[in-house]
């Protein structure tokens, strides 16, 4: 019997996997796709360095000579753009003012061979079908389709790393749709975008529509290739009757900067969709499992959080595992501090996510303000993980309140309204 078995070698499986081997635990990481393959999530956080470090994977990182990303732009729609650079606001354990942009096929091939070089054991195209319980609801092993037949793989923790499908949220009726979000994502690859002012032509450049309840990113995966991706309301592209197609390049027209970037655009491949989002599972662990990256939670992708978020999460779900096969109890119980983490972070995101939603500028003030700038800057970098976020939602909320109760307010314009899903 496997001690661990992990389900998808996405960054939050691999990561895992990492972790683990280092601390002398042997695991299994089932993957139903063959490497590579290509994946959305190309804009890494800062903090995604800290990770790399930890696993002895940043000296790969560098020798892949990914593009460096030193900032964001924020382009609002009607005023002038706001860049951010990392070196602003150095974090612990990252001793660089960048961080990367990837194609994420070879990323994530470069991390599962990683991961493969510290011992985990890989089984690419095995698909987890469904995760094996006893009678006291405690997990026994995974059946899982591969090269034609059905097998069982034991375990005494099973970690659910799968992504957006979450395999075990769906079995165990755990995932709940975001209340509000009900968005989807247009992405591909382009040659010939104008990337804008050379300093800051390798930053993410994040583009805000407000009336597709939305926004688009501009990322470069090469000298050459420009990621461009479109986030916007569901219901809004429903009421459009337009083709995907028409949509997506309708959209590029809404805001200026944007519009400015993709003038000469040439598309390489085909528009790609995603779905499946925003959610989180009610309870991310269980007796012998855990839900990490994607599997536990996903929201509105606009500040590149989810990679560095699955990493984290990997970071802490390891400590927990291995105090578990420590102690020899792999109940709930003992993943619990795990889950306590993971919710209060995602309610700090959400409540972030729904301010700047709300009221586009309310981000741009606190942005801008010399007082919360700093704390600002820690959060969007990944570093949801401290006790300074508070004023800066304090700071939003108010001004948010304000504009509501103020029908003169010159903001007032710029209330987002989203209907409730
Ligand atoms: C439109 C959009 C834009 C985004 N932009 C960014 C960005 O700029 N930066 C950023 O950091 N993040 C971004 N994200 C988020 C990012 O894609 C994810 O957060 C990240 O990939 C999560 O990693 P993961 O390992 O949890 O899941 P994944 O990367 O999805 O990996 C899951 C793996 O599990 C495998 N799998 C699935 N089901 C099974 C099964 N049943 N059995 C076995 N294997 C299985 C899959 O094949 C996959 O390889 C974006 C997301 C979207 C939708």
């Amino acid at each position: 019997m496997s001690d661990v078995v992990i389900l998808g070698a996405g960054p939050a499986g691999l990561t895992l996997g990492c972790y683990l081997a280092k601390a002398g635990i042997s695991s299994v990481i089932l993957e139903k796709a063959h490497h590579p393959r290509p994946h959305v999530g190309e804009s890494l956080m800062p903090s995604t360095v800290r990770v790399f470090r930890e696993i002895d994977f940043l000296p790969i990182m560098e020798a892949a000579e990914f593009p460096r990303s030193g900032g964001i732009v924020y382009h609002p729609r009607g005023r002038k753009s706001t860049p951010i650079a990392y070196a602003e606001f150095p974090q612990d354990g990252v001793d660089q003012a960048y961080t990367y942009h990837v194609d994420r096929s070879k990323f994530d091939m470069l991390l599962l061979k990683h991961a493969e070089s510290l011992g985990c054991q890989i089984v690419q195209g095995a698909t987890a079908r469904e995760v094996l319980f006893d009678e006291a609801a405690c997990v026994t092993g995974v059946r899982v389709a591969v090269a034609g037949q059905e097998i069982v793989v034991p375990a005494r923790i099973v970690v659910d790393a799968a992504g957006r499908g979450t395999r075990l949220g769906r079995q165990l009726e755990l995932r709940r749709d975001h209340p509000v979000f009900d968005q989807f994502g247009l992405h591909a690859w382009f040659f010939d975008v104008d990337r804008g002012k050379r300093n800051t032509a390798d930053y993410t450049h994040i583009f805000f529509i407000p009336e597709l309840r939305g926004w688009a990113w501009q990322a470069p995966i090469n000298s050459e290739i420009t990621s461009l991706g479109l986030v916007a309301d569901k219901g809004i592209y429903q009421e459009s009757g337009l083709s995907v197609e028409d949509f997506f390049t309708k959209a590029l027209g809404h805001n200026a900067a944007l519009a400015k970037a993709t003038r000469g655009a040439k598309r390489l491949n085909d528009l790609k969709g995603e779905v499946n989002y925003s959610y989180q599972l009610e309870q991310v662990c269980g007796n012998g499992w855990i839900a990490i990256g994607d599997a536990a939670r996903f929201i509105d992708p606009i500040f590149s959080s989810g990679v560095g978020a699955a990493m984290h999460m990997a970071r802490f779900a390891a400590e927990r595992i291995q105090a578990a096969l420590e102690s020899g109890d792999v109940s709930r119980a003992t993943f619990l501090p795990y889950e306590d983490k993971v919710l209060t972070d995602a309610a700090i995101w959400d409540d972030f996510i729904r301010l700047f939603y709300r009221l586009l500028p309310s981000f741009t003030h606190v942005v801008e303000s010399p007082r919360h700038r700093l704390a600002v800057l820690q959060l969007i970098q990944g570093e949801v993980h401290s006790d300074s976020y508070a004023p800066i939602l304090d700071e939003m909320r108010s001004l948010v309140t304000s504009v509501e109760r103020a029908d003169d307010h010159e903001l007032r314009g710029e209330l987002m309204e989203f209907p409730r899903r």
